[in-house]
């Protein structure tokens, strides 16, 4: 059985991600006809549509200051402290001054359920070693499963929770009998779950 971290831990380990993004505060807001639509965010859009259209224009799409207003920054995130999983990352591109923020637990101790009775719950934590955090996360034990009783199609379904893996891979598990003799004289077998009959 092979454990696989279920997208909700990636998103735990990964993206708790908040920005403040001085940068975009500095961008042309396009001054539309109607001020019914002028909330920050459609403001904000506008700008940056008539900033992606000029930079088309003038075919410099692939500068870096253009994927700092797309909100692609580049640099090393650090730690902002010893204890904590916090980490700040200062945009290096010239003339970007974005700060952003996010909490990465890359020490995570060993994983278990949290209720270890219930055979249908994956929901499970781990305790930061860094920050001492109890991390919560869900994680399946997949394995390969019948789809059906009278059908021998497998899928990775989840041992406890019956979770579908997202791939879609399947196979075939037939449960032979033994070979017998057959009326033409040679011998077959039968799925004694599916019926299907194979010959030697
Ligand atoms: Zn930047
Ligand atoms: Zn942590
Ligand atoms: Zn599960
Ligand atoms: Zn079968």
């Amino acid at each position: 059985m092979l454990r696989s971290i279920s997208p909700t831990r990636r998103a735990f380990q990964g993206d708790v991600t908040q920005q403040t993004n001085a940068n975009r505060d500095n961008l042309p807001i396009a001054r539309g006809p109607s001020p019914s639509c002028a909330t920050v965010t459609s403001a904000l859009e506008h700008g940056l549509l008539a900033l992606i259209a000029t930079r088309i224009k003038t075919g410099k799409e692939t500068d870096m200051g253009f994927r700092c207003t797309m909100g692609f920054h580049s640099g090393t995130w650090i730690y902002t402290a010893g204890n904590s999983c916090g980490q700040q990352r200062n945009c290096e591109r010239d003339d970007c001054t974005d700060v952003s923020y996010r909490t990465r637990h890359e020490a995570l101790g060993p994983w278990e359920l949290d209720n270890p009775r219930d055979r249908t719950s994956c929901e499970g934590s781990a305790v930061c070693r860094r920050c001492g955090e109890d991390v919560s996360s869900v994680e399946h034990e997949y394995d390969w499963a019948y789809v059906s009783d009278d059908h021998c199609e497998q899928v990775r379904m989840c041992v406890r929770c019956s979770d579908k893996e997202t791939s879609d891979k399947t196979r075939i598990q037939h449960v032979w009998q033994d070979w017998q003799f057959n009326q033409s004289g040679g011998k077959s077998r039968l799925c004694r779950r599916c019926g299907d009959e194979q010959d030697k």
